[in-house]
C-alpha cells in the first residue's frame, strides 16, 4: 500500500521559479487538450488507453506545438487520461446502485454490472441513460503541474552537505536543481506543485516502511461513530480526536470573518474603480484580495485536521481487529448542494477524510473495516431498538427510560448492524423503519398483557410511567 508524502521547497531563485511554472503552463494546456478530446463516451469511456493517445499525437505531430520535451508531454498525457479515468469511476458508482435500485434479479444485475466495468454500457439503453445522467463532462482546470517519471529526476549533494533536486526543465539535458529542504530524498514518480512561489514535491512512499504501519492492531470488535466535536467516539465509550469539534469551530469562524472582510474591501474597490480610481481599485485586488496566503492557511488547516482525525482512527485500531462503521463514502454527490454554507461544507469534507484514514489505516496495520447501513443509529436506543429522542449529545429512550451518551449509543448501534440479519448495508431507509418498528412490535406481544383494556395497555407501551423510569 502506497502513501503519498509532500516536500515543500522554498528560495528557489525568481528565474528558476518562473521556468517551471511555463513548463507547468504548457502542460496545463496539453491536460486541457486531453480532456477535450477524450474525457468523453468516445474517448476514456470507450476504453481508449493513454498508450494509444500517445501513438495517435505522435502520429498526427499533435505534440510539436506545446513545446514541451517529450517525456513531460507523454507523463502529462497519462496523468490527465488517469484523471478523466477517476472522474468515470465516480460517476459508476451512481449507476452501480441505479442499477441495484433497478432490478433484483441477480443475473440481470450481474449482466449490466460486468457491461459497466468493461466499458461495454453504450449499447445499452439504461446504462447509456444512467452514465449521461451522471458522468458530468469535466475539463482541465491544472495549470500549476509538472509529473517527473521516476528515472528523469535525481538528487545530489553540494559541498556543504546540502541535498537538491534535478528535474528536467524545458530544454534538452538542461535540469532545474531545487533546493530541498529535507534530507530524506524524493523517490519515486515525482509530482511537483507550483503554488505562491513554491514548489511542493508530492511522492509516494510503501506505506510498510512507516512507523505507525508496524504497530499490530487490537484483537477486539469495535464499532465507531463518527462525530464533529470528536472524529470518533467507539462503542465502548472512548473517545478519539477530541481536539476536532475545536480545530473546525476556529476554522468556521475564521473564515467567516475573512469572507466578510474580504466582500467589504472587494465593494470598496469595485466602488474606486467606479469612481475612476483604477489604481486603488489595482492595490487593493493585489496586496488585500490575493490568494496566496489563503492558501496557505487552508492547506495547513486540512493538514492539521488530517492528522487529528488519523490519531483518532490509529486509536481505535489500537484496540480493534474489526472495526465496525458507518458507509462514509455515501452520498458524496451532495456536495455541490452546500453552497455557501461554511459548516456544511466542512463536516462534508471531514467525512471524507475519515472515510479515506479508516481505510488507509486499517489496510496498512492490517484490521478489517466493516461498513454498515447506519439509518437509525442515532435514534434507536441500543438496548430496546426503540426510537427515542435526541437532545444534543443526549439520546433519552422512553421505553427504558434510560438517558444514553447519544454517540456512544450510536457507536454501539453500528456495533451491531455487523451482525444485523435483516438490514442489509443498502437496506433503505425507510425499510430500515420499518424493521425496527416490526421488531419492537413483536417484543412487545410477548410481554405479558398487565392490563384487559386494551386502551390503556397500549397507552402505557408508548409512555412508560414515572416509577419505570426511575427503576433505571
Ligand atoms: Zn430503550
Amino acid at each position: 500500500m502506497k502513501v503519498t508524502r509532500i516536500a515543500y521547497f522554498t528560495g528557489l531563485n525568481a528565474g528558476k521559479y518562473a521556468a517551471l511554472v511555463e513548463q507547468a503552463r504548457r502542460l496545463g494546456r496539453i491536460r486541457s487538450e486531453v480532456w477535450q478530446r477524450y474525457g468523453s463516451i468516445g474517448g476514456v469511456g470507450s476504453g481508449l488507453r493513454d498508450r494509444q493517445v500517445r501513438d495517435h499525437w505522435l502520429a498526427d505531430g499533435t505534440h510539436v506545438r506545446f513545446g514541451v520535451l517529450a517525456n513531460a508531454w507523454k507523463e502529462t498525457v497519462r496523468d490527465a487520461m488517469a484523471d478523466i479515468g477517476a472522474n468515470l469511476a465516480s460517476a459508476k458508482v451512481q449507476v452501480r446502485r441505479a442499477i441495484n435500485r433497478r432490478t433484483n434479479d441477480p443475473v440481470e444485475r450481474k449482466r449490466m454490472l460486468a457491461a459497466l466495468i468493461a466499458d461495454r454500457w453504450a449499447s445499452d439503453p439504461f446504462l447509456a441513460r444512467q452514465m449521461r445522467k451522471h458522468w458530468k463532462r469535466g475539463r482541465n482546470r491544472t495549470h500549476d503541474q509538472i509529473v517527473v517519471r521516476a528515472d528523469r529526476h535525481h538528487t545530489v549533494t553540494d559541498p556543504r552537505g546540502r541535498l537538491w533536486l534535478a528535474v528536467p526543465g524545458l530544454e534538452r539535458r538542461k535540469m532545474v536543481k531545487i533546493p530541498l529542504s529535507s534530507t530524506v530524498a524524493p523517490t519515486g514518480t515525482l509530482r511537483l506543485i507550483l503554488r505562491g512561489g513554491r514548489v511542493e514535491v508530492h511522492y509516494q512512499i510503501d506505506a510498510s516502511q512507516m512507523r505507525s504501519s508496524q504497530r499490530p492492531c487490537g484483537d477486539r470488535t469495535i464499532g465507531v461513530d463518527k462525530g464533529y466535536s470528536e472524529a470518533l467516539t467507539d462503542s465502548d465509550g472512548g473517545r478519539h480526536g477530541t481536539r476536532l469539534g475545536e480545530l473546525l469551530a476556529g476554522e468556521s469562524d475564521r473564515l467567516k470573518e475573512r469572507n466578510r472582510r474580504r466582500a467589504k474591501l472587494r465593494s470598496i474597490a469595485n466602488t474606486a474603480s467606479l469612481r475612476g480610481d483604477h489604481a486603488k481599485a489595482l492595490r487593493i485586488r493585489s496586496h488585500n484580495l490575493g490568494t496566496v496566503k489563503r492558501d496557505r492557511q487552508a492547506a495547513r488547516h486540512r493538514a492539521r485536521v488530517r492528522t487529528e482525525i488519523s490519531t483518532a482512527v490509529h486509536g481505535v485500531v489500537d484496540k480493534a481487529a474489526i472495526v465496525v462503521a458507518e458507509d462514509l463514502t455515501r452520498s458524496f454527490a451532495g456536495r455541490k448542494r452546500l453552497g455557501k454554507n461554511v459548516n456544511r461544507r466542512l463536516a462534508a469534507w471531514t467525512k471524507g477524510v475519515t472515510a479515506e484514514a479508516l481505510t488507509s489505516v486499517s489496510e496498512r496495520r492490517g484490521s478489517a473495516l466493516v461498513r454498515v447501513n447506519a439509518a437509525y443509529t442515532s435514534q434507536a436506543c441500543h438496548r430496546c431498538g426503540r426510537l427515542g429522542r435526541r437532545s444534543g449529545d443526549r439520546f433519552h429512550c422512553t421505553w427504558c427510560g434510560v438517558v444514553w451518551q447519544a454517540d456512544v449509543n450510536a457507536a454501539i448501534n453500528i456495533l451491531q448492524r455487523a451482525g444485523d440479519p435483516d438490514i442489509a448495508l443498502h437496506t433503505p431507509h425507510h425499510a430500515v423503519r420499518q424493521i425496527l418498528q416490526d421488531r419492537t412490535d413483536r417484543h412487545r406481544t410477548r410481554l405479558p398483557v398487565q392490563d384487559s383494556i386494551p386502551a390503556i395497555a397500549e397507552r402505557r407501551a408508548n409512555h412508560p410511567n414515572r416509577s419505570a423510569m426511575s427503576n433505571q
